[in-house]
């Protein structure tokens, strides 16, 4: 049997791969990003309501109609303004398919696609299933900012679209103002569409805001805002996403979701809906997640580590750099096995394997399996 891989390049993703070397280990699991504490008992109750009430059957196409308009209203509430709830909200099975969707929906075969790295590893497979390009743009240490110069300089009379992710996994990196502007100068000047990735939308730190680009008119004309609940309500096993994107956009969207997985889980979508009447759900992530973020840097500051302070998302980079040229494949291992403690390498966010010697933590764990984490972390000198 000759099978031709279309994805020849891809294994087990390292979120994969260290949460098993996680669970081999007995190490605190702090590798994959996803929330160490349950959801709010409030939503579990909804849900329980909305599965015993008969909610079971299949959801209209593109979401039930009391959650578009749930999230339209946060839109408003948010980013002061109100995508159509039935022609421009569409309800998906996480953010992983509306990117997957988006993508498919406009990039034709030869199309090249910016993709800013180090980027989260959705995004190039998804690319290249529809035979995209993706063209690569270095974001610059050491806070992971955008070089909008080296950005132009990479476009061709084949880009069709750009990738973007605010705030930035794994680097923590939120968008400014200026940002915003020169990906609008970008956008419009060469006819671009943009996929925008804004999953950790209420995950900000320090007073920062988050600006979606659905909030700027003319980028909201081109734009598939991604985002999902996985992170928002500490359910990232629920798998329940959605896309915002102006009505001729949406359709072409809808298209793909129709195909990919026609509808999302029902009785979750009625719950989302109700628990997100009350705003103070999502406007309370930012100081709920500051303190596990001020908690984990005072440890960091007792180890040999550098880092920058995350702005957003629930990620912490540190760098090594200074101390060892090891490769942090092998130092995440090392940490898993040694001292107990799970952490992604970052190198797998580049599509060269490119190893600046930094590695990601997330914090969105309970405050004493964090500090148990530190005390363990801070013994990593002996690794070096
Ligand atoms: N984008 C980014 C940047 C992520 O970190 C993740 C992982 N949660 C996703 C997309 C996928 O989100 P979902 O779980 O909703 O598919
Ligand atoms: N988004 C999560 C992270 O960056 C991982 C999701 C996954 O395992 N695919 O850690």
């Amino acid at each position: 049997m000759s099978l031709i891989s279309k994805l020849p390049q891809v294994g087990t993703t390292i979120f994969t791969t260290m949460s098993r070397m996680a669970q081999e280990e007995n190490a605190i699991n702090l590798a994959q990003g996803f929330p160490g504490f349950g959801s709010d008992p409030v939503l579990l109750e909804l849900v329980a309501k909305y599965t015993r009430g008969g909610f079971n059957q299949y959801a209209p196409m593109s979401g039930v109609s009391e959650l578009k308009l749930a999230l339209a209203t946060k839109t408003q509430l948010t980013q002061g303004y109100y995508p159509d709830p039935e022609s421009e909200v569409t309800i998906v099975s996480g953010a992983t398919e509306a990117l997957f969707a988006a993508f498919t929906a406009i990039i034709h075969p030869g199309d090249e696609v910016i993709v800013l790295e180090p980027a989260y590893d959705s995004y190039v497979p998804a690319i290249e299933l529809n035979g995209g390009i993706p063209v690569f743009v270095p974001l610059q240490s050491p806070d992971f900012a955008v070089d909008w110069a080296l950005a132009a300089s990479k476009i061709s009379s084949k880009t069709r679209a750009i990738v973007v992710n605010s705030p930035h996994n794994p680097s923590g990196y939120v968008w400014s103002q200026e940002d915003v502007d020169n990906l609008e100068d970008l956008v419009t000047q060469h006819g671009l569409f943009v996929i925008s990735d804004e999953v950790y939308e209420h995950i900000l730190f320090d007073a920062k805001s988050h600006i979606s680009l659905g909030s700027n008119a003319k980028l909201r004309e081109r734009t598939f805002v991604c985002g999902s609940f996985s992170k928002t309500f500490h359910v990232t096993g629920w798998k329940i996403g959605y896309c915002l994107a102006p009505k001729v956009l949406s359709t072409e969207f809808r298209k793909v979701h129709q195909y990919l997985t026609f509808s999302t889980v029902t009785p979750l979508q009625y719950a989302l809906a109700e628990y997100l009447e009350d705003a103070e759900k999502y406007f309370e992530l930012p100081a709920f997640y500051q303190k596990k973020r001020d908690l984990f840097l005072k440890g960091l500051a007792l180890t040999p580590f550098q880092f920058q302070p995350s702005q957003g998302s629930f990620f912490q980079l540190v760098s090594y750099a200074h101390l060892s040229k090891k490769s942090d494949l092998f130092l995440a291992e090392q940490m898993t096995r040694q001292l107990k403690v799970a952490c992604i390498p970052v190198s797998v966010f580049y599509s060269n394997g490119q190893d600046n010697q930094v590695l990601r933590f997330c914090f969105a764990k309970k405050d004493e399996e964090l500090e148990e984490a530190l005390h363990r972390i801070q013994k990593v000198a002996s690794l070096f």
